[in-house]
Order: C-alpha cells, then structure tokens, then sequence
C-alpha cells in the first residue's frame, strides 16, 4: 500500500484564480482600490501617531485608463511596501504553495478576507506591474512584476512619490476593462462613499 499527498503545482494557480474563483470579473477593480484606500488609512493612522514624518499633501487614488498601451492603474499616495514587504504581500500566496491557497479556499468567503485580492488583478490582465516606496525614510524605491507565471521580478527603482501604482496589462478576454465608460461605471458602483477621493482619467485618447 502507499499513501501520500496530491501535489498541487504552483503553475495551476493563475487559472483556478481565473476561471472559478471570482465569477465576477470587475471585481478585481473594488479590491485594487480597497488596497489603495487601506494603504492611504494606515498613512494617516501613521502619521497622527507621528510614525509618519512630514507632510501627507492631498492624499488621493487615481485610476489611470491608457487604452492604447492597453493599461490600467491604480494609483495611491498611501505607506506604500518596502522591498521586503513586496516579497511578504504580493509573492506570499502564489508561490508559498497551492496547499495554503486551497485550505483558504475552501472557505467560501474568500474575496477580500483572506488576502487574495490583490491576485484577482490576474483575472484581466496578462502582466501586473507594481511601483512602490515605503513611506519610511530612506526607503528606496520597488519594482515588482509576474505575467501570471509563477515567476516573478523584483528590483529597485527610483521613485519620487510614496506610494504605490499597479499597472494592468489588461489582456485580450478582458477587452471590456478598456472602456472608460465601463471603468466609471464600475468605480461608482463600488467606490462610492470611501474616505479618500478618486479620481478616473484616460491618457492616450
Ligand atoms: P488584504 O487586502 O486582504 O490584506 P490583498 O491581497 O488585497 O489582501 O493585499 C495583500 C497585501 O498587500 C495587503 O495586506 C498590503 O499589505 C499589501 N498591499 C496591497 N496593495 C497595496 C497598496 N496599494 N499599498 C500598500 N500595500 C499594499
Ligand atoms: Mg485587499
């Protein structure tokens, strides 16, 4: 007799989170901007404890439409992610293993409660692209990529402004997402009523 464990490789991640996990694809965007908004509270949190040195300046979330370079990003003026948060956020879930992916899974009530929504960006885009610097001074800035593989690539950037912008390379199922009216209408379901404002603008029209 043998016993032993299925394995469940890293490569069948990207489709799963694809094709069953999120019905709903426009989703994606909701979780993008709840992320910006959490980073842009824990700012200000940081800062009225004075753990945040400086000014905060007007602190607020663009989504940034390019439907020639066929992008979409979001950007905040939140804490923004050391290199080594990068590395403990973003390449956690996908290449920590299948296994804890799927106990997560399991129950139900996944999206935005068990850290999988900055993934749901793979629902529509073929490449993901992170900018990013830490509010901590001295912090350098971090450039992260993935194409869904489960390779991804990190290094140093310069960077000027704290915070974080995440480029979607929208891919060719999600065409949909090029649209500015479909994004407005997608923020105003779903982005009203936060406690930071959001701005939408389309470059390359
Ligand atoms: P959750 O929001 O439930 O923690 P996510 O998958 O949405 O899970 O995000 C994972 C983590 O990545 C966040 O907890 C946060 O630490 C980091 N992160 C994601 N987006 C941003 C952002 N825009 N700015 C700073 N940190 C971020
Ligand atoms: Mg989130």
């Amino acid at each position: 007799m043998q016993k032993g464990q299925i394995r469940v490789q890293t490569e069948n991640i990207f489709p799963i989170i694809k094709k069953f996990l999120y019905s709903d694809h426009e989703i994606f965007l909701r979780e993008l901007v709840s992320n910006a908004i959490d980073a842009t509270q824990k700012l200000k949190t940081l800062s009225s404890i004075g753990e945040a040195k400086g000014d905060l300046n007007d602190l607020r979330i663009d989504v940034v439409l390019n439907v020639e370079e066929k992008t979409l990003s979001i950007i905040d003026k939140g804490v923004g992610m050391t290199a080594e948060e990068v590395d403990k956020y973003l390449n956690q879930l996908a290449f920590s293993g299948a296994e804890e992916f799927l106990s997560k899974y399991k129950d139900a009530n996944i999206i935005g409660h068990f850290g999988l929504g900055f993934y749901s960006a793979f629902m529509v885009s073929d490449k993901v692209e992170v900018f990013t610097k830490s509010f901590r001074e001295g912090a350098t800035g971090v450039y992260w990529s993935c194409d869904g593989s489960p390779e991804f690539e990190l290094n140093e950037i310069e960077k000027e402004e704290r915070g974080t912008r995440i480029v979607l390379h929208i891919n060719e199922d999600s065409a949909e997402f090029l649209d500015g009216y479909r994004i407005r209408g997608i923020l105003e379901k779903f982005c009203r009523f936060l406690p930071v404002p959001i701005f939408f603008s389309e470059e390359g029209v």
